[in-house]
């Protein structure tokens, strides 16, 4: 049996997004782009009304969603600021590793904090030199006693100067790439721990993204999330069950685009005529219909298939590759379809134009979605 339609549970979900979107989302958007900061006041609100890590299983104190719900609170976020939806949704990239691998006292620690408090969360595995092949990292652990050491320097980390703790992925020796990572929990705060001055972005400026130092940092031999050998599946385990929600944004953020450009194509007149009666600027309108409810589908097919315990990495690199390839090129008509307007921070579709590039980028770039698409259909 083939069923698309949504249970009453999450049409009322989607309805509590999407009112939270409209009342502590909307209002600060443009002016956290502007400044360039995460805005922490909406934190405790986006905990209370249950959009904060929701995810975390109800037997650690959270509202134990499904990665499908997930999805559709990803796209009614997205829908009002795609910057301050990727901080949110970052606890689920830090919890994910967690929920896969961690102890039952770590879960218990950590996901019992997600759950019991407004806080954020980092994942790291990125460094300045080592995005796509994360297999060459150069992050440091070593084993001295009952701890674990940490050095190296992690880079592009969401939250990280305002999360409360940190995943972070390290190698015992660089040459054994994939073999020598290991994943850890570390704590904000933790001497030798210094999180960097954010990044002056292009795009999902609301979001704090900042470099990571480990200086000699001590790790509790109870804190290893994945032992050596075991870090790197880890991380592309947890990119697969969040690549989805990615999907799901981009979807977001182009219902915004069509949303704008449906009310200012009605207005805005040439020829003597509203610029929706042109076809050119019309079939524009319908390519975004196409491209939205395309990746709605592919998004909440892969996200259905996680919560069925389907393993699907093509599903989830898929729905991310298309729905961020299919963002960028909506956002790009926005900004055709203001025309001179669109260039201008005065209206909204110049900023999603901005946000919309990195959905290309982060968790995977588009290029290596295909990398990977194409290696899982030549290896079966
Ligand atoms: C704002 C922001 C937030 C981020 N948040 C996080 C985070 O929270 N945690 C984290 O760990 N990382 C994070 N990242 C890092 C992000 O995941 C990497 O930037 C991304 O994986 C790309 O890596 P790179 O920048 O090193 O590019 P590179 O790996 O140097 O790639 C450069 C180009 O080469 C292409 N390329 C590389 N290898 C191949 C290949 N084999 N085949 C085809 N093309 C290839 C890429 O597609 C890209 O176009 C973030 C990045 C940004 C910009």
């Amino acid at each position: 049996m083939l069923d698309f339609s949504l249970s009453d549970e999450q049409l009322a979900l989607i309805d509590a997004a999407r009112r939270f979107t409209r009342e502590h989302i909307l209002p600060v958007a443009a002016a956290c782009d502007r400044r360039g900061e995460f805005p922490m006041e909406l934190l405790e609100a986006a905990w209370k009304a249950g959009l904060l890590s929701p995810t975390v299983p109800v037997r650690f104190g959270g509202c134990g969603l499904g990665e499908l719900d997930n999805a559709l609170v990803c796209e009614e976020l997205a829908y009002g600021c795609l910057g301050i939806e990727a901080a949110l949704q970052c606890n689920a990239l830090a919890a994910t590793p967690i929920l896969l691998a961690g102890s039952e006292r770590l879960q218990r620690e950590y996901l019992g904090r997600l759950a019991a408090s407004p806080i954020l969360a980092a994942f790291a595995t990125s460094e300045a030199d080592v995005g796509t092949d994360v297999a060459a990292m150069r992050c440091r652990f070593e084993r001295v006693g009952n701890d674990y050491v940490l050095n190296g320097q992690k880079a592009w980390i969401t939250n990280a100067t305002l999360a409360s703790f940190h995943v972070v992925f390290a190698t015992s020796d660089p040459k054994k790439r994939h073999e020598g990572i290991a994943a850890f929990v570390v704590e904000r705060g933790t001497e030798g721990l210094t999180p960097g001055t954010p990044e002056d972005k292009l795009g999902q400026r609301a979001c704090d993204t900042a470099t990571l130092t480990l200086e000699d940092v001590k790790v509790p031999a109870s804190h290893l999330l994945a032992e050596e050998g075991k870090g790197f599946k880890l991380a592309m385990e947890t990119f697969n069950q969040t690549r989805p929600a990615i999907a799901a944004a981009s979807a977001g953020l182009m219902r915004r685009c069509l949303d704008e450009c449906i009310a200012y194509a009605k207005e805005r007149k040439t020829f003597g005529t509203a610029i929706a009666s042109h076809q050119m600027v019309a079939a524009m309108l319908a390519e975004m219909s196409i491209r939205i409810e395309a990746t709605q589908l592919l998004a909440r097919k892969a996200s259905w298939s996680l919560d069925r315990g389907v393993r699907d990495p093509i599903a989830s690199s898929a729905a991310k590759a298309f729905g961020a390839d299919a963002a960028m090129q909506t956002a790009t008509d926005a900004v055709q379809i203001f025309g001179g307007c669109g260039y201008v921070k005065e209206f909204p579709v110049e900023k999603l134009f901005r946000d919309a590039k990195l959905l290309q980028i982060y968790e995977g770039t588009s290029q290596i979605q295909r990398v990977l698409i194409a290696r899982q259909l030549v290896n079966r």
